[in-house]
Order: C-alpha cells, then structure tokens, then sequence
C-alpha cells in the first residue's frame, strides 16, 4: 500500500537528514527530515488522523520538491514530519488486528467495528489532535475512533514527542495538515501572532482555500493551539482538499499541488528577504 507507514517511513529514511522525534505506542518511528542550515526554524506536520493519511503523501511529496528550493536552504531549516500518527494509519489503512494488545484493549472498549472510514485515533484510541495542553478537555471517557483527548493533557507518546522537538526548535512556523475542507485555521483564544489573521487571509486568496476560526469539537487541544498558547508564533492548521476522509486516492495530485502553494506562501510571508 503506498500511503502506508512503510512506504512512508522508507522514503523519508533515504532523505540525507531523517530522524526519529519519538516513538509510539506500538513502536513505530516518528521520522522527521530536515533540510536547509538557516537560524531559523519551520516546522511541517502531518498525518495527526488516521483518516488523513494522504495528507502524509502530500507532504512527503513536498519535502521532495523542497530539496530542490534552494532559495530558502541559507535563511531556513525546514522540519519535515509528514507522519504524526503512523500507528491510527495503519489501523484506518488495515483494520484493527485482534491479535494485537493494544488493538485487543480497543476492541474491548468499542467492540468489533469496521474502523477503515471512521479511525482518526492513534492505537490508545486517543485522538492525538485534542490530547495537547490547550484547553484540554475530555468529551468521552473512553478510547473511541476519534474525538477522545485522553486521560490527562500530553498522556501521548506522540503527543509529548511533538511537544518536546517543538520546545527544542522553537519554529518561527509550524503548520499542521490535516484534510478535508480546504480551510486555514489561525487562530486560538485571541493569543495568536499579530500578523496571522492576514497571513492566513492572504495565503487562502492565492491558494482557494479560507480562513476560518474554527467551532464545536475542532476546538480543544490541538498541536496548532498548543504552539499558538505557548509560543505566540505563526501557527496554523490546514485542511487539504474536499470531501469525506479518507479522501479517494485520486484527489492527492491536488492535495499536493495545494501543499506546495500553501506552504511556500507561509514560507514567503513569514520569512520575507
Ligand atoms: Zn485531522
């Protein structure tokens, strides 16, 4: 399968700078690449869902063509983790395996079910994306395919991960990509950076998308809320292309031009010459 984890992660290790940030629950790693010398610091994320795990495709097809942008190697280091959640992607990709411990604790928990079109957990049934220390809060009590930001704030291997090389990179950008909508978020709680409401407006002009504040269940505990709260930095969320997750393989050649466009933009605008 070619979004898989292995795939992924093959491609990734045959980058010249490919490291792990961590570990998750069933030991797989979190490969991160970076490319460029610069001071300063960007980060790229993907693949937070199970669902979402074209959006890891999309942006390891960037992290290709970046290599090739060397305009932007001298003033940028560019971190590259297009696969946060490698674990819930394989089990959206392939199905919970009930031979599998952690699988065996999910299953007892929400019983057998057809997990391909609903998985956007990791392999605790947490959702990685309501499990960090923003307005944390806990909507179930129990592992579930999505939405259950866990026991306690950071209870994630991923999660904590993701905190820590953030803390030791400090990125003047971070971006997280998720799919569907087509949508920018910029915003948290009114501590976002100056600039980010504009940038994001700009940045949707050119690409199609919109700037959105989001609502309802998207709004707690997300890695682009944390970094905003922490760090008051540019931070945003995107979501790459239209319609039900998982989206149809065939709606990847887009999701990856709209990375290029999106990401190069934010490059541009918040590391101007
Ligand atoms: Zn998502």
């Amino acid at each position: 399968m070619t979004f898989d984890y292995l795939h992924i992660s093959t491609e990734l290790r045959s980058f010249e700078n490919c490291f792990s940030i961590g570990r998750t629950a069933e030991n797989r790693q979190l490969f991160c690449v970076s490319i460029g010398e610069g001071e300063k610091n960007a980060v790229f994320a993907a693949c937070f869902h199970g669902l979402e795990y074209l959006t890891a495709a999309a942006l390891l097809e960037f992290t290709k063509k970046y290599v090739t942008m060397n305009e932007y190697h001298k003033k940028l280091r560019l971190f590259f983790i297009p696969m946060m959640n490698p674990d819930g992607a394989e089990i959206a990709l392939h199905g919970l395996n009930p031979k599998n411990v952690l699988h065996q604790n999910i299953i007892k928990e929400i019983g057998i079910i057809d997990v391909k079109n609903m998985w956007q957990a990791n392999s605790m049934g947490v959702d990685i994306n309501h499990n960090f220390d923003a307005d944390w809060k806990s909507i179930y009590l129990a592992p579930q395919p999505s939405r259950y930001g866990g026991k306690y704030p950071e209870s994630e291997l991923e999660t904590r991960a993701l905190v820590k090389f953030l803390k030791r990179t400090e990125p003047e950008l971070f971006i997280a990509f998720h799919s569907q909508g087509k949508e920018i978020y910029y915003d948290f709680n009114g501590l976002e950076s100056e600039s980010a409401k504009e940038n994001a407006e700009y940045v949707a002009k050119i690409t199609g998308y919109e700037a959105s504040v989001p609502e309802g269940t998207a709004t707690f505990g997300g890695a682009k809320d944390y970094y905003i709260q922490e760090y008051h930095k540019e931070a945003y969320t995107v979501e790459l292309g239209m319609g039900k997750n998982p989206l149809p393989h065939s709606a990847l050649p887009e999701m990856i031009n709209d990375v290029y466009n999106i990401g190069r933009n934010f490059i541009e605008k918040t590391f101007p010459n």
